[in-house]
């Protein structure tokens, strides 16, 4: 698309577009590589936008904030994808499980227990990723990696749910190509499809290093509101 034609778009527009043009072009596969657009902290024209512009993804990390913003659209959109991105306490797993379609923070026993049951509650068929602490940081949520194997084990034979692939924030201010590349060793050495690694900052290399879902937010709609 040349100058003429995107001058008429919306700044959220433009900016989906440069970000799916930096997707390809770091991507070896780039239909394998899907955009979560982060909209935490950003108002429903935004999303309206985005939305306009055939951004089919988004990510949450707060459940009554999405189910404010979300619930209306989702009847209304087909094949509108919802993330949650962020912590989840147990007392919201059947919200949670009622809303998204992908939770990407199972982290612990005890949640896994709780959307176990939100699971048969609902009958609803989502996918989890099991969040890694991959920079072993004590203030960070997520699992070590030695203990993935058990608690994938946990998660499948004993809680039944669909897991599907690994998330990580890496720490925050170093490189994270390392971090990231021992995510992909994880994922692939438990046969997990799916990784969703890299944010504003970083998702180009998290590609190179094999993501398959990248976490978006400011650099498709601005700095956030709140
Ligand atoms: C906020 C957030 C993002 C998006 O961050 P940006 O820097 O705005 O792209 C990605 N992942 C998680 C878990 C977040 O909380």
């Amino acid at each position: 698309m040349g100058l003429a034609d995107t001058r008429s778009m919306t700044d959220i527009a433009r900016n989906l577009l440069t970000i799916r043009a930096r997707i390809k072009s770091a991507a070896q596969n780039p239909a394998k590589v899907g955009l979560i657009a982060v909209s935490k902290g950003q108002g429903a024209e935004k999303i309206a936008l985005a939305l306009a512009a055939g951004q089919k993804t988004f990510g949450e990390n707060r459940v009554q904030e999405a189910k404010a913003k979300f619930t209306a659209l989702r009847a209304a959109h087909k094949g509108l994808g919802l993330h949650l991105i962020g912590p989840l306490q147990t007392n919201k797993a059947l919200e949670a499980v009622q809303l998204f379609d992908v939770i990407e923070t199972l982290d612990r026993p005890r949640l896994a227990e709780a959307l176990m049951k939100a699971v048969e509650k609902t009958g609803r068929k989502l996918e989890f990723f099991i969040e890694i602490n991959i920079g072993a940081e004590p203030q960070k949520a997520g699992i070590a990696p030695e203990e993935l194997g058990s608690f994938l084990q946990f998660c499948r034979a004993q809680c039944g749910l669909n897991v599907t692939g690994l998330m990580c924030i890496p720490p925050h201010g170093r490189d994270p190509a390392p971090f990231f590349k021992r995510m992909k060793e994880l994922a692939d050495r438990f046969s997990l499809p799916r990784l969703s690694m890299g944010m504003s900052g970083d998702f180009e290399e998290a590609i190179r290093q094999g993501a398959t879902d990248v976490r978006v937010g400011t650099a498709i709609f601005g700095n956030r509101e709140n």
